[in-house]
């Protein structure tokens, strides 16, 4: 099965699944011309493609027009990339947290958005950038991908007191189950993007569905998605 590939207006996303997985960091050495000319894993045609050394922090790396053709994978940390510039590759490798894409007709960003960074705050983080970039928030749209969801994303008490109080916890039994894409949809509507805009459609959990890397469900592999966004050159 093909990956998940959204394309609109200068927009090209593809989102990654089990027949594109990888061992985590298995990409490590390899340079850009080596990885674009995998088309299994990127299947889309760029001059570039970042990958950065994903933390689940709210720091993001910033892709200007003189970009370091030799950056190679996990060079730079951070858990967004944002640029303006078409033609580059912008990567975000998952098992259960979320990739988000945000695009305006000039900007991209993709975004690596755990719970964590999702709590810290990522959103708002790469939202203040389209306005450096001289974006109005309500140009963004924004695509959520496969991540876990809250038929399987079981949590203890701990952990929802790390939480404001919020929709985004479902009990079933004596358990609570946490729906990240519903948490990052309210974080983005609270930042001012209409509901209209949020595309959640590709959102599927990966948990249950076996399409999907999922690190709660295979820990062991240790595989990893790669979803990877660009904006096409006019
Ligand atoms: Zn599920």
């Amino acid at each position: 099965m093909a990956a998940m590939r959204i394309q609109e207006r200068n927009l090209l996303i593809s989102f990654g699944d089990i027949t594109t997985s990888y061992v985590k960091h298995s990409l490590q050495g390899h340079s850009q011309a080596d990885l674009l000319a995998r088309p299994q894993l990127v299947p889309l045609s760029a001059k570039n493609i970042i990958i950065l050394n994903q933390t689940h922090s709210i720091d993001g790396y910033s892709v200007a027009r003189q970009i370091d053709a030799q950056l190679r994978p996990y060079t730079k940390n951070g858990d967004y990339i944002i640029t303006d510039q078409p033609d580059i590759a912008l990567a975000v490798e998952t098992a259960d947290c979320a990739p988000v894409i945000f695009a305006s007709k000039r900007t991209l960003a993709v975004v690596h958005a755990g719970w964590r960074g999702a709590r810290n705050g990522i959103i708002t983080c790469v939202l203040g950038n389209f306005i450096t970039y001289g974006d109005n928030i309500q140009d963004i749209d924004v695509f959520i991908g496969p991540t876990a969801r809250s038929c399987c994303y079981r949590v203890q008490q701990d952990f929802i007191n790390q939480f404001p109080d919020g929709n985004y916890f479902i009990k079933r039994g004596n358990d609570f189950y946490f729906d990240l894409v519903t948490f990052i949809i309210q974080e983005l509507i609270k930042a001012g993007i209409a509901r209209h805009r949020i595309n959640d459609k590709y959102a599927t959990c990966t948990i249950c569905s076996e399409q999907y890397c999922s690190y709660r469900r295979q820990r062991s592999l240790n595989l990893r998605t790669m979803t990877v966004a660009v904006l096409l050159a006019a």
